[in-house]
């Protein structure tokens, strides 16, 4: 007798929708994608799709787990060109009027050989760069907004758009990667802690004589911290970086309604003459600074992602490093979740992922917040202390070689995307 032949059953389909498609929320996509491919259905929805990501003219500080997690992703490949690896740091305290600046702090930017601490990467070339992987991998990517969500028990109704354009997706998790004012994260009812900052940060690309020599540079000054980091050459004048450059919220305004001229020598002044003549390749552009942490960073088929779930100061350039280990978390949280047969928004996936995250946020929350404590500062006793604290660091190679292994986000116990290993 033969037995009947019975159809193989089909895995379940998983829907994941995520709102805000910034460089977290498209990390999230396609190593969703890329991990577990037909069984979820990603759709990343975000009304700034639209625009052309060039537009982007900022800068980050790519860590060198976060550059593993995109090499697994086969995004590294697409922008590996136009990325200038830090190959040194340089650390200086003092005052603009100072005519010197003594260097405190130096750290050689290799946490293994031919491995750099960190690469500058451009933000608009890194996103069409993810947004383009994400198509090719199958996520809908929807140049539209999330409106609004409520629970059908099994699954979230997720309305995207508006008016007559209005859809509703059914979603069995919603992934709210809508930035730092996360409106997703109030109507999930998740609460905030956190204060704004009296400073904002002024970023612009400089165009300069001399190469860098891949160094990047951090001037601690009474207002806070003006960093130099490296680009690839290019520009007008053959070489340029990036300047995030922290100020009183006071002056910023003014700086910025300067004639172009009047802003070049405000930048001058601070960058200095060591890379020779300078002049403004983009406009100044100010960011309000603040710090801010979720109270939960999953509700009820709900989960947070990057700057809706933590905003930290920029002074150690790590709030994209920090939203990249949390697509990397919840990605493998998820896909472990739905290759055992679990719902992905189930409390097991959502509780794994808020183990995995919240702690290592809020500890660098704290870190940076103390660091800008401390620096944007002008009382001389605290000075004191801070520049002999700076002059120990320098003279203890193995607390150094900690520091920059913590600050390239390699640590032993992360996601399995930060070791560069596959999900
Ligand atoms: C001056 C400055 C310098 C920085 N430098 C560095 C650095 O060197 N290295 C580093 O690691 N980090 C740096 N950061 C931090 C970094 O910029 C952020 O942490 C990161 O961009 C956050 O990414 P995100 O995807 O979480 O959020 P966002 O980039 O804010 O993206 C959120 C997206 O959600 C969309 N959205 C909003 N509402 C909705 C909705 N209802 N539905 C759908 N979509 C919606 C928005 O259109 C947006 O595209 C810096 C920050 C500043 C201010």
């Amino acid at each position: 007798m033969t037995t009947p032949h019975r159809p193989r059953a089909e895995p379940p389909s998983w829907r994941i929708a995520i709102a805000g498609g910034g460089l977290a929320g498209l990390a999230l996509a396609l190593a969703l994608r890329r991990a577990v491919g037909a069984p979820v259905v990603v759709t990343v929805c975000d009304p700034a799709l639209h625009r052309d990501p060039a537009q982007d003219k900022r800068a980050y500080a790519v860590a060198a787990g976060a550059r593993k997690m995109l090499q697994a992703l086969g995004v590294w490949d697409r922008i590996a060109n136009g990325a200038q690896p830090i190959l040194d740091m340089v650390i200086t305290d003092s005052r603009l009027t100072d005519p010197v600046r003594p260097v405190f702090l130096t750290f050689s930017g290799e946490v293994e050989p031919g491995e750099a601490f960190a690469h500058m990467v451009e933000g608009g070339a890194l996103s069409a760069a993810l947004a383009a992987a994400c198509r090719d991998a199958g996520a809908d990517l929807i140049p539209a907004g999330v409106a609004g969500f409520s629970s059908r028990g099994s699954h979230l109704a997720v309305e995207i758009g508006q008016g007559e354009h209005q859809q509703v997706l059914e979603a069995h998790l919603l992934v709210a990667a809508d930035g730092a004012r996360s409106r997703l994260r109030e109507m999930a009812g998740i609460g905030w802690v956190g204060w704004s900052y009296p400073q904002q940060a002024i970023v612009a690309t400089v165009a300069h004589e001399r190469d860098h020599g891949a160094c990047a540079v951090e001037h601690f000054l009474p207002s806070g911290p003006f960093a130099i980091l490296p680009l690839r050459p290019g520009g007008p004048l053959g070489h340029r970086s990036s300047i995030v450059w922290t100020e009183a919220s006071a002056s910023a305004p003014h700086l910025l309604a300067l004639d172009p001229e009047s802003q070049r020598l405000e930048v001058e002044r601070r960058f200095g003459l060591q890379l020779g003549a300078i002049v403004l390749e983009t406009g100044l552009q100010a960011y309000p600074l603040s710090f801010g942490i979720a109270r939960r960073f999953v509700g009820e088929r709900v989960a947070l992602l990057g700057d809706a779930a933590h905003v930290i100061h920029p002074i150690a350039g790590q709030g994209l490093n920090l939203g990249l280990k949390d697509s990397a978390a919840l990605a493998e949280a998820i896909v472990d979740a739905v290759r055992l047969g679990l719902d992905p928004g189930g409390g097991e996936a959502l509780d794994a992922y808020e183990r995995a995250r919240r702690f290592d946020s809020f500890a660098m929350g704290v870190v940076t917040d103390g660091l800008n404590r401390l620096f944007a500062n002008d009382l001389l006793p605290l000075r004191l202390v801070r520049d002999l604290g700076l002059g120990i660091v320098d003279r203890m190679p193995m607390l150094k070689r900690f520091f920059i292994r913590e600050a390239a986000g390699l640590a032993a116990s992360g996601p399995r995307l930060l070791r560069g290993e596959a999900l």
